[in-house]
């Protein structure tokens, strides 16, 4: 773990960016610190894209003097005081110190401007309550207040005090994530905190549950979040059938196979897959998904597992196959395909994503309007009996299509 001229370790236009952020807060004496998640990864040595600087005075107005200067493009959210500044791919988020209030246990916090030692206090981790000051006298000094430095070499995730939960029951699943992504262990006392406070998930809005969820769901471990997450029972708030199993883990390791498109969209579906209709409906209504694309995906793959059977035999014809899935989203299938327990269901699943569904035939609805077919269900229901001629190997090229095309319409 470095700790030593951590400034200079940014990427160059981090690097740039903060300088100028220090060079001018300094003229008019407001200190700047890196904080966060930022003085996290420097000293693990992590790679950083995104970094986080919190100003002992006007972050807005510092970050329009740096657009300027830089040219960089800028977002201001002056509700919250605070900017966003983008340049070549980085993004550098400014914010004044603050001291965040929690009047009582799920509450939205009363904000005030504070100063660092304010600003650290309010945050959720000791590994992510650290900041390295970056102008004046101080700089390149390490605030350290809670041990983020000795828990960062011990792994650990530890709250910064015993009403942390309480008052933000969200980063119950933000620590499900940081001890998975950095390979650390909760410590035990936040997690005897974590267990005694889990009905304070019920507190959290549909919104912000969805979002942590979605954040879990996008970490390289996800199945090992959600494996934690199920133990400590943090995913049973979010609806009491929702649990990690066996089935679950096989079907996250055949999503991890190198052909499978890694997506948010697929694990949200194989995570809910044990629900039932009614479990679903309810989950999807607490996490604010409902009318959503997960909502439409996750009920696809619902309806789809009580399908598969009409295409479990070895021997069932490719247009079967077709016939039965194409009017899912690929996303369902491929969780079918993740959980199917029958051999030839999964090599018949894996087919149809892999070939049946890019099968066209080479005749479209003008061809055979050429060829004197009237428009009408009549025409569609051609080009079906062509597409699956040609899924089923009966026919291989245009000219086979055309003269079935003829016969199938009595010309
Ligand atoms: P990541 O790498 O996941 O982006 P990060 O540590 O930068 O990690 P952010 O979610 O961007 O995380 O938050 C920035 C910082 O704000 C965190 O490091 C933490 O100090 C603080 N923070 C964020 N959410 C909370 C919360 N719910 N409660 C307390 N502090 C929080």
């Amino acid at each position: 773990m470095q700790h030593g001229g951590l400034i200079e370790r940014l990427p160059p236009p981090l690097l740039k960016l903060t300088l100028t952020a220090a060079r001018l807060a300094g003229r008019s004496g407001v200190k700047v610190y890196l904080v966060g998640g930022i003085v996290r990864d420097l000293m693990l040595g992590r790679p950083c894209v995104d970094i986080d600087l919190a100003v002992e005075g006007d972050a807005v107005g510092l970050a329009l003097q740096m657009a300027e200067e830089m040219g960089a493009r800028l977002k201001v959210h002056r509700a919250f005081g605070t900017a966003s500044l983008k340049m070549e791919g980085f993004n550098v988020d400014l914010a004044t110190c603050r001291n965040e209030i929690y009047r009582h246990p799920g509450a939205l916090p009363l904000v005030k401007p504070g100063n660092l030692e304010d600003d650290l206090k309010r945050r959720d981790f000791t590994i992510n309550a650290m900041a390295v000051c970056v102008n004046g006298p101080d700089r390149d000094v390490l605030t350290d207040l809670f041990g983020g430095r000795r828990d960062l070499s011990q792994g650990l995730v530890r709250v910064l005090h015993d009403k942390s939960f309480q008052d933000d029951a969200t980063r119950m699943m933000r620590a499900m994530r940081y001890e998975q992504r950095l390979g650390f262990k909760i410590e035990r006392s936040t997690v005897r905190l974590l267990k005694s406070s889990l009905d304070m998930l019920d507190t959290i809005s549909g919104d912000r549950l969805k979002n942590e969820l979605l954040l879990w769901l996008n970490e390289g471990h996800c199945h090992k979040i959600l494996r934690r997450a199920s133990q400590l029972g943090i995913t049973g708030k979010l609806h009491p059938a929702l649990k990690w199993n066996r089935a679950m883990s096989l079907a996250f390791r055949r999503a991890a196979a190198p052909d499978v498109v890694k997506a948010t969209p697929l694990y949200f579906c194989l995570f809910v897959h044990n629900l039932n209709e009614e479990e679903l409906y309810e989950l999807l209504g607490r996490l604010n998904l409902t009318g959503s694309r997960l909502d439409l995906l996750s009920n696809q793959s619902l309806e789809l597992a009580n399908r598969c059977n009409d295409i479990a035999r070895p021997a069932v014809k490719r247009s079967k196959i077709y016939s039965t899935l194409h009017e899912y989203d690929p996303v369902a299938v491929q969780t079918a395909c993740c959980y199917a327990v029958n051999p030839s269901l999964r090599r018949n699943l894996q087919l149809y994503l892999d070939t049946l569904r890019h099968v066209k035939t080479s005749l479209g609805g003008n061809d055979l309007l050429k060829l004197g077919v009237r428009e009408g269900p009549r025409l569609g229901s051609i080009l079906n009996k062509l597409l699956a001629a040609r899924l089923d190997g009966a026919i291989r090229s245009k000219s086979d299509e055309t003269k079935l095309a003829h016969r199938l319409a009595g010309l």
